[in-house]
């Protein structure tokens, strides 16, 4: 078994990030720009939201984030929003989900400018994505896909089991393996018999948030697990979606939790907002 070690990419990836800020930076004045919109006081988005904060840091990109209250209107994040498509000095836009109930999220994340929406989120995006073509992926499998390209493992022909199916994790997953030509089938609460799917999988795909809803005797010998699943254990440890010490022993690789999955969606986000940098400097020049 050999560990998908996300943390080692992620910091090799970082330091190109921020060679290239360097180089950007000399050659043509532009700084990436990162906004941020963080409503309410919920500690997991606030934690997130500083992480990215410390990576922009150490990357040397402006960034900045706009703090609300959990019951601002929904007026009052859109006219934010409107205000970041027009500023010049912002390249990159994310919004920190979920947002209270009184919001209405779609509208939000429709109102993002596509070409600063870093987080892959706006339909226009989706579509890209779904249809093959070059846009803004969402960070969580993006940076799954980095992760396999490093080990060099290849998912053509291969068959792939996503268990999980949301915007942000399960259905761009299972875009990006299928443009990569893996047979794919996707799992979710409703699938009956988890086991009967994933038991014939050369590779699973995990972001369900459910602890060790993935066990022994559901996968087969050598199989490949990506583990996208972040759970907080009743001993405060942090653990993934996957009953890592029994299942990882019929692996031929995992991804740790944490350091696997979670360090690459960081670093996304940050190659990602380079990228929004570069395209807006083009479309300057
Ligand atoms: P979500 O609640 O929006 O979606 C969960 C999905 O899992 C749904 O499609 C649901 O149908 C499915 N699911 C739930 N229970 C299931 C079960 N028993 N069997 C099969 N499918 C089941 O959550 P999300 O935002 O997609 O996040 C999923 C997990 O990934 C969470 O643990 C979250 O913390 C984690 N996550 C990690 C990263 C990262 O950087 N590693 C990023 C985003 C989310």
């Amino acid at each position: 078994m050999q560990l998908l070690d996300g943390k080692a990419l992620s910091a090799k990836i970082e330091a190109n990030v921020a060679n290239e800020v360097k180089n950007l930076k000399n050659k043509t004045g532009l700084v990436p720009g990162l906004a941020v919109v963080l409503v309410g006081q919920d500690p997991a988005s606030a934690a997130y939201v500083n992480m990215k904060k410390k990576a922009c840091d150490r990357v040397g990109f402006y960034s900045v984030t706009h703090e609300m209250p959990e019951d601002i209107s929904q007026e009052a994040i859109e006219n934010t929003i409107k205000m970041m498509n027009n500023n010049p000095n912002i390249d990159g836009i994310l919004i920190q989900l979920p947002l209270p109930s009184q919001i209405d999220t779609t509208k939000i994340l429709e109102l993002v400018d596509p070409s600063k929406d870093v987080d892959g989120f706006h339909p226009y995006n989706v579509g890209r994505l779904a249809t093959g073509l070059d846009g803004f992926v969402p960070c969580t499998p993006l940076g799954v896909m980095e992760l396999l390209k490093e080990y060099d493992i290849d998912v053509k022909g291969k068959n792939c089991v996503v268990v999980g199916a949301s915007n942000i994790v399960g259905k761009p997953m299972a875009a990006l393996l299928l443009n990569a030509n893996a047979t794919v089938e996707i799992c979710h609460i409703f699938t009956d018999n988890l086991k009967k799917h994933t038991l014939d999988a050369d590779m699973i795909f995990v972001g369900a948030g459910v602890i060790n809803l993935i066990k022994e005797d559901m996968v087969k010998e050598g199989v490949i697990i990506v583990d996208i699943g972040i759970n907080r254990a009743d001993n405060g440890k942090l653990v993934g979606d996957v009953d890592f010490d029994r299942v990882s022993k019929k692996c031929s690789y995992i991804t740790p939790v944490p350091g696997g999955v979670g360090p690459m969606t960081i670093s996304m986000l940050l190659s990602n907002t380079l990228k929004a940098t570069k395209a807006h400097a083009d479309e300057r020049d």
